[in-house]
Parts: structure tokens; sequence; C-alpha cells
């Protein structure tokens, strides 16, 4: 099969591989579209805590081609989206139902081989299955809207709220899509006139700056959610709260980076700072979102490309018109 191999950090193939094989309690699915995430470029750099040498790919979905010794769960040709995290479910984490912070968390396509392949195995309880109405294409942002998901379930926007947005790249824009669903008015901070357009035709405010919201909203936001990863937006965040407001951050800095706050600020003004960290147990509120039409997928994929082009795409920031990129062939 052809597989995109993160080999070392800063050094990402393409290259045929043996197909892999279902071990017990595995199905191996044939991927029909992989989304390329900001988390990739993070693995690539070593920013991100990955495992290589690995098939990255953490976002997708596709058909259960065979099943491993022990599944009857599912069968050859049932449609399944990827849930890549797999926690142990026996730490005192998991004990206390909080999967995501697993002390053993692995997830696919980050410590063991994922889905920028023709064939990717894995557990079969992370293959959670699809609406038959539901393309596999709009299936593949399901990880990603579910990690935006938890950010929704952890900042608790109100109907009224004004929720402010940092970064449009397709977990800000989901994020906007959320904060929308939940009534809030929402003002995405983009740099880019082309995110700013989809933004709007989602039912978003965009500004270009941080700045030019401070004029919009002087008082502030209720909810600030930063999804750029970087130190700059997550230092600005605190600050663009109203008071008594909350600050989700999203976005992931790289491991050992430092950002200044202010805690007298953050005291004096009762701002809330909370983190969300993936997905635990929003996947298939995620799907059915999109299985429903609530929430679009298809604005946000704005470009198709094959395997063969990852290692480029990976190598370079976003352009300025990307959004979410999926690999389907
Ligand atoms: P992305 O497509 O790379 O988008 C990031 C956005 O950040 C860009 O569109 C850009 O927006 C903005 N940005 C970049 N540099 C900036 C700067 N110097 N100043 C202001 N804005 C800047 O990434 P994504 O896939 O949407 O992911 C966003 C972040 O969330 C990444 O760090 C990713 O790793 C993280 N993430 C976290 C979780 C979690 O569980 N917490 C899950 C998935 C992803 P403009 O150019 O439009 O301004």
């Amino acid at each position: 099969m052809q597989a995109g191999r993160l080999l070392e950090v800063g050094q990402f193939v393409v290259r045929e591989e043996p197909d892999p094989v279902p071990g017990p309690g595995e199905v191996l699915v044939r991927v029909a579209a992989a989304g390329i995430c900001g988390t990739d470029r993070h693995l690539l750099r070593g920013e991100f805590l990955g495992k290589p040498p690995v098939i990255l790919g953490h976002e997708f979905s596709g058909i259960v081609e065979a099943v491993g010794e022990g599944v009857t769960s599912h069968k050859a040709g049932d449609r399944v989206a990827c849930d890549p995290n797999i926690a142990c479910g026996a730490c005192p984490s998991c004990l206390k139902g909080r999967i995501n912070l697993c002390e053993n968390l692995s997830a696919v396509g980050v410590h063991r081989d994922g889905g920028f392949a023709t064939f990717s195995a894995f557990p079969a309880h992370r293959a959670l299955p699809l609406p038959d109405h539901l393309s596999l294409h709009d299936a593949a942002l399901a990880e990603p809207l579910a990690c935006c998901l938890h950010a929704l379930d952890i900042g608790a926007p109100r109907p009224g709220d004004r929720v402010m947005v940092l970064g449009g790249g397709v977990i800000g824009l989901l994020c906007v899509q959320l904060a929308r669903l939940a009534g809030a008015e929402v003002l995405l901070i983009t740099r880019s006139a082309q995110r700013r357009r989809i933004a709007e035709d989602l039912g978003a405010l965009t500004l270009a700056t941080p700045e030019e919201a401070g004029r919009l909203w002087p008082r502030g936001a209720d909810l600030v959610f930063e999804c750029a990863g970087v130190a700059e937006t997550v230092a600005q965040a605190p600050g663009l709260a109203a008071r008594g407001g909350r600050v989700v951050i999203v976005g992931v800095l790289a491991r050992g980076e430092k950002v200044a706050v202010e805690p007298f600020d953050l005291l004096v003004r009762e701002v809330d700072l909370r983190m969300a960290f993936v997905n635990p147990f929003t996947q298939s509120r995620a799907i059915d979102l999109l299985a429903s039409g609530a929430i679009k997928a298809a604005p946000l994929v704005t470009r198709e490309v094959g395997r063969e082009e990852l290692p480029r795409i990976l190598a370079e920031p976003p352009g300025p018109a990307e959004v979410k990129v999926l690999v389907t062939s």
C-alpha cells in the first residue's frame, strides 16, 4: 500500500509499504478521506508528543475491509470514522471518566500508524459507525469537530453571549459554527480575507486583528476561544475577555514554549482560563451534527489532494485561502 510515514522529526516520506494485518480486536479500514491537521505540522517539527516512525493522519473515514480475531462489532463494508484517541480505561484519570487525560493515552496517527495510507488497522472500538447519508468526505471532519465540541462543552456559551474566536483554520471555523448553534454572537479574528468570507457566510462577524475587536466590543467577549496555536494569540486572549469572562485555549503550542500572563489582571477581572484537550466522548455527537447538516463540512474543505503531495504540504504553513485539505487518493 501507499503510506505517508514520519520517519523522524523533520523527515516525512510517502512510500510503498506492506498492507497492515488487523490484530485481535482490530479492524482494517480502507481509508476514503483523511484530513491534514495543524497537529500533523506540529508533529513534523517535533512540537507534539508523537512516536516516529509512524504513519501520520488521525482524522479519517473509510470502509472496513476486514476484521481481526474476536471482532463481532464490525464487518467488511461498514462505513466508519476513526476516533484516534485510545485510553487505557484503568488509570486514575480513566476511572474518573476523564479519558482524554489518560496517563497512557495513545493516538492513531500520532503514536501508532494512522490514516495517511491506503489502509489503516486500529482497535475496533475506535471505528465509529456512520449513518448512510453522511458522506465519507464530510465524516473525515468528525474528529476535529469532536475536539471543538469538547472546547464548547468546556467554554459553555449561553444564547446571547459574545464569543470571540482567534484563528481562522478549521478549528476556528468549527468553533464559530458551534458557538452560532449555541445562540451566541460570534466574532472571528483572522488575517485571511478568504477565511473571513467563509465565516461571514456561516453567520459570524469578522475582523482582521484583535485591536479592531477592542473597538467593536469595548467590554470584551464573554468567551474567547484561542484556535491559532501561537504564543502571540494565547498571550492576547485573556485581555480580550470581559470581566468575568472565560478563555478556552484550544491551539497547541510547542512543548516548553512559555507565554506571559498577568495574574493580577486575571484575578481582579475574574477571567477564567481553561484548556480543552482532544475529544472525550464527543465524536458520536460530532458525527450526528455533521449528518444532520447542523454543522457544515463542505465550505471548510478547500482542496482535495493525493498522498504524494503530503511531504510538500506538511512542510509549508497553510496558505491564506486554505482551511481543510483532504487526502482522498
Ligand atoms: P491551522 O489550519 O494551521 O489554523 C491555524 C490558524 O491560526 C491559521 O488559520 C491562522 O489564522 C492562525 N494563525 C497562525 N499564526 C498566527 C499568528 N502569528 N497570529 C495570529 N493568528 C495566527 O490549524 P487548525 O487545524 O485550525 O488547528 C488550530 C490549532 O488547534 C493548532 O495548534 C492545532 O494543533 C490545534 N488543535 C488542538 C486540538 C485540541 O484538542 N486542543 C485539536 C485539534 C487541533 P489566520 O492566518 O487566518 O489569521
